[in-house]
């Protein structure tokens, strides 16, 4: 059965992700309301801004459902902003913004620097490049957070290589929950959203 997989449109870069999961063979429905919520089997969360998101989470009502679906397991992948509305503590972020505690992470906002507003690099991705025969990913970072620390049942997939940011944490996994700090839905390279889309067909 080919999953239904909701993209939170409240905010930030819909269309990339919603055509990343259609090429890895999902339906899509964009997510603005309870009743979208409640359809889906899985959720999308996009980069954007994590206090916007934060607050307008409240203002569609959607903060408590999400957070309700999300703690019965509701497989969910969030991409920068989304890394952020989904981890369990965040540093550097403003005292009244709320986030979804679904992922046993720290998260740093804003990490690389302001000097370094975005940047690329091609990165080894646990279950995905260690194929083999596959390409490194080519991973896009904007105003990007880092995971700082990790809690138990947390799976690194993913780390910059080199660079003065070398070993940062940049992708994992908590059972049904996926993030990275990088933006896969920009670069064409849909393996990300495959591995979600399988993620959310095996649960
Ligand atoms: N810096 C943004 C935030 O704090 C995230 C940037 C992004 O999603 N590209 O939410």
């Amino acid at each position: 059965m080919t999953p239904l997989i909701g993209v939170l449109a409240l905010q930030g870069d819909v269309r990339e992700h919603t055509e990343a999961l259609v090429a890895s063979g999902a339906d899509v429905l964009p997510v603005r309301r309870e009743a979208e919520l409640d359809r889906v089997d899985g959720l999308v969360i996009p980069g954007g801004e994590s206090t916007t998101m934060s607050r307008l989470l409240g203002v569609f009502d959607l903060y408590d459902p999400l957070v309700g679906r999300l703690r019965d397991g509701l497989p969910a992948y969030g991409s920068c902003a989304g890394m952020i509305m989904l981890a369990s503590t965040i540093l550097d972020t403003r005292p009244d913004a709320r986030h979804l505690d679904a992922l046993d992470v720290t998260v740093r906002r804003n990490a690389f620097g302001r000097q370094v507003e975005s940047f690329e690099t091609d990165l080894d991705f646990v279950g995905i490049t260690d194929v083999p025969g596959t390409d490194p990913m080519r991973a896009v970072f904007i105003r990007a957070p880092w995971v700082e620390s990790v809690g138990q049942g947390v799976d690194v997939l993913a780390t910059v290589p080199d660079g003065p940011a070398a070993g940062r944490v940049v992708a994992v996994r908590q059972q049904n929950v996926l993030a990275t700090s990088f933006h896969p839905e920009v670069t064409g390279d849909h393996r990300v959203h495959r591995f979600f889309v399988d993620m959310v067909a095996e649960a």
